[in-house]
């Protein structure tokens, strides 16, 4: 018979084998979870099993996580909450600033080097001025992608001429205008053409106003990313010019004797890059274009290796698409080595590098708690007595699919569990068809359901217990999964984690606290959406390239909350949520750590109320209080309400209107 040995099983089980509920450490679930590898040093477990976050990786200022939520709830803002880290965002920028330095140091590269960060990433204002103020000090940029997002480039820029800012997207000509505009202002703007109809828009409106302005030109690569977003590269991708296109460029920038403002050369090959190699050939053929413009007599000055500086969301450090197989320090040295070869090659001086790494800068910041308000549970006790009683009531005898379950279930613990395993299921199958010709009762149906769910959880443990290390026989291997729990979690997958469901991105989820208990429950995440995809069930798997099914969670006790937090969170989640339910934003806590290492609220941003979704929606609340009020006055007077319950409806209906859209 064909087993899984322990060398197969994936490391979450056999650790979870491995210790008893007594033997358990906060070790065992930093390690059950990754934190390690995910967290990047960010995150931690305290001694008392509370989660630790370190925004700038120094353990002396460590918050701790749970005690945030329960200071936040005290002062009456509740879960579901976004809880941003003050200085976790300027650590990550000082790594990709430290990494390009590094780089530019090592290959004795000239040009230069800033990070842009394309706002569309998160929009938040609290975010863009905290990243706008950090640029300020390491010399970073903002990049817009459309005419919205330049408008509060724009503003979030006040009095920082060299500040860089690009400005991508289809363009039409108020955003070319207005770009051209921001340059007569002092903005050190680069609209970079993605079209060749925005190249005449850029002509056209340049000698309009009598500037000269710096022109980017993005590039189709051959060279195409990986993962979900490959298809943002290529020859088919849906922006950029082609080889001849850029050509052309050149040619009618020489005939309008503007070449010399054509500075910069631009590609994206798509969004978490998860292989390197990809990353190194797309360089090579943007870094040998780019020698090419300048000896065609193009101003070239800057070159512009797009986003898709990636994550590693399951901590696997592998190119699996919710990874990636490389640290940022080789990220950087590839490209910077990579242009100065194809540069020196050519004899041409070394550009400034812009970077558009917007999720590897914000990613980490943010983590989304929640708390989990119930369960769904298969037992693991049929209640015999119940059943027994079910089956002597009925007037024909028990079907004999009954009597094989009843007969697998008395069996647990005298046979192999594998054997049981197949009789119970054989039994359920037929019982479930008699039931779909008619020939079994409700109450029979009910005994069939409870042995059958019953006996699978027990052939899960008497297998595991059999099984000496363990292991699950490969027979038995989706009965855990099948058999996992429901938590119903406070959000919705829609609103706050809409990657998950558009995508299947895989996030980090952890327990915030209780990590010095073993979690003896697997259980896939429901939302409250009234969606059946409102779910999370797909989680990061660190060892394999591969992702689980099921979460390990701690059983839910009385009268306690049960806190998970959703991590990596910080990049497009927030803006791309939508209001499906009408569950609206949630609440936002921006946190900081001051330096005697206690936390500290620098800024709480409300949630939206019921009141504000359903105006996003055109409804008036108004209208809505009138129309519920004129209804309650109706059913006072045919007798169907008391006044004082017209007063406790309206008054209700009023609270419930300008309440939070989650449970609280
Ligand atoms: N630049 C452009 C043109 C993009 O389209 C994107 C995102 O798709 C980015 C930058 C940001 O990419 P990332 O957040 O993966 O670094």
């Amino acid at each position: 018979m064909a087993t899984v040995s322990a060398h197969d099983m994936r490391r979450e089980e056999s650790l979870l084998a491995s210790r008893t509920v007594d033997e358990w450490s906060v070790e065992d679930s930093a390690r059950l979870y990754g934190l390690a590898e995910w967290g990047k040093g960010y995150f931690g477990v305290a001694p008392s099993g509370n989660l630790l976050v370190t925004p700038t990786k120094d353990p002396r200022r460590a918050i701790d996580l749970h005690k945030v939520i329960q200071g936040l709830e005290e002062r009456g803002i509740t879960t579901p909450i976004i809880v941003r880290f003050r200085d976790m965002a300027e650590h990550r920028l000082g790594e990709i600033r430290g990494a390009f330095d590094r780089a530019m140091a090592e290959n004795g590269y000239t040009g230069g080097y800033s990070c842009i960060y394309p706002i569309k990433v998160n929009q938040q204002r609290h975010v863009c001025e905290e990243i706008r103020d950090i640029g300020v000090k390491l010399d970073f940029g903002l990049e817009a992608g459309s005419k919205p997002e330049l408008l509060a480039v724009l503003g979030l820029t006040e009095n920082l001429g060299s500040m860089p800012i690009v400005c991508n997207g289809f363009k039409d000509e108020e955003y070319v205008e207005m770009a051209v505009l921001a340059h007569k202002l002092g903005r050190n703007i680069t609209p970079v053409v993605e079209r060749y109809r925005e190249l005449e828009l850029v002509v056209k409106h340049a000698r309009a106003y009598g500037v000269r302005p710096r022109i980017g030109i993005r590039c189709k690569p051959t060279t195409r990313g990986s993962g979900r977003w490959e298809s943002s590269g290529g020859m088919r991708s849906k922006f950029g010019l082609q080889v001849y296109g850029i050509l052309d460029a050149i040619e009618y920038l020489k005939q309008h004797e503007m070449v010399d403002c054509l500075k910069m050369l631009h590609f994206h090959i798509g969004s978490q890059i998860s292989d390197i190699r990809q990353l190194k050939n797309a360089v090579s053929e943007l870094a040998h274009i780019y020698t090419e413009m300048v000896r065609l007599g193009a101003g070239m000055d800057t070159i512009d290796v797009g986003g898709g500086l990636g994550v590693d969301y399951d901590g696997s450090q592998s190119s699996w698409a919710s990874s990636i197989n490389y640290t940022i320090n080789e990220y950087a040295a590839d490209v910077v080595y990579r242009i100065k070869a194809a540069c020196d090659t050519a004899g041409v001086k070394h550009p400034r590098i812009l970077s558009e790494s917007g999720r590897a800068m914000v990613a980490y910041s943010s983590v989304l708690v929640v708390d989990v308000l119930g369960r769904n549970r298969y037992s693991s006790d049929p209640d015999m007595p119940k059943c027994k009683a079910m089956i002597e009531a009925e007037a024909k005898g028990p079907p004999q699919p009954i009597i094989d379950l009843v007969d697998a279930y008395e069996a647990l613990g005298k046979r192999d569990p594998v054997e049981i395993h197949h009789d119970a299921s054989q039994a359920f199958d037929e019982a479930m068809s008699l039931f779909q010709l008619g020939y079994l009762s409700l109450p029979m149906r009910a005994a069939a359901e409870r042995l059958h769910w019953a006996i699978g959880r027990q052939v899960i443990v008497k297998a595991r217990e059999a099984s000496g290390d363990g292991s699950l026989h490969e027979e038995l291997q989706d009965l855990p999964e099948a058999l996992s729990d429901i938590y119903f979690c406070n959000f919705s997958v829609f609103q706050s984690l809409p990657d998950s469901w558009a995508i299947d991105q895989i996030f980090p989820i952890c327990p915030i606290h209780r990590l010095n208990e073993k979690p003896t429950r697997r259980a896939t995440l429901a939302d409250m959406s009234c969606d059946s995809d409102g779910k999370v069930d797909r989680f990061a798997c660190v060892d394999k390239r591969d992702c689980k099914p099921v979460l390990e969670v701690h059983d839910l006790v009385e009268n306690g909350t049960y806190y998970l937090g959703f991590f990596l969170v910080g990049a497009y989640q927030e803006v791309l949520g939508d209001l499906h339910n009408l569950f609206g934003d949630t609440h936002v806590v921006h946190v900081g750590v001051d330096d005697d290492g206690h936390w500290e609220i620098d800024e709480i941003v409300e949630g939206d109320t019921v009141r504000e979704v359903l105006s996003y929606v055109q409804f008036d609340h108004e209208d809505l209080e009138r129309s519920v009020r004129r209804d309650s006055e109706r059913a006072v007077k045919r007798g169907g309400m008391t006044v004082g319950d017209a007063r406790s409806l309206m008054r209700f209906y009023e609270g419930g209107l300008e309440g939070y859209t989650y449970l609280e």
